[in-house]
């Protein structure tokens, strides 16, 4: 991603902690909060990523962060033309998790992993000039439950 770092933390009381893992369940982890960022970022890289039209990243120091279960079932990608980018998944259900930055001082957290609620919300829409021409504007939508 290519934003710029932002310092300070992201909401969630201080001591708190909340629950993730992979959709068949096998991965579990835990993250201290508060985030030090909670980023949407629309780049072309985070979209083939995801399969959706942004991704939205939770980052923490890596002392926050600690697997529960599953972590020998964790695989990794990293983009080899890229400077930093890579993904983790779950080898059973392909389900997107959290990895520790290339340089080992982060890690991110796509956020919908995350089954317990952090109590914040994003704080910016980086590449927003990547963003996919697809993408529609939420407040003009109908909504389905
Ligand atoms: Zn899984
Ligand atoms: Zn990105």
């Amino acid at each position: 991603m290519a934003i710029d770092r932002v310092e300070g933390s992201i909401g969630g009381d201080e001591g708190m902690t909340v629950r993730g893992g992979c959709l068949c369940g096998i991965v579990e982890f835990e993250v201290d909060l508060p985030f030090t960022k909670f980023v949407k970022c629309h780049c072309s890289r985070c979209r083939g990523a995801t399969g959706s039209a942004f991704a939205t990243n939770a980052y923490v120091l890596p002392p926050a962060f600690r697997w529960r279960s599953g972590q020998d079932r964790v695989a990794r990608f990293d983009l080899p033309l890229a400077r930093s980018f890579a993904t983790s998944f779950c080898r059973e259900c392909g389900a997107p998790l959290p990895h520790t930055t290339r340089s080992g001082r982060e890690v991110i957290i796509p956020a919908g992993s995350l089954w317990d609620d952090p109590g914040v919300s994003p704080t910016i829409d980086a590449c927003w000039q990547s963003r996919a021409p697809w993408l529609s504007d939420a407040s003009d939508l109908p909504t389905s439950d």
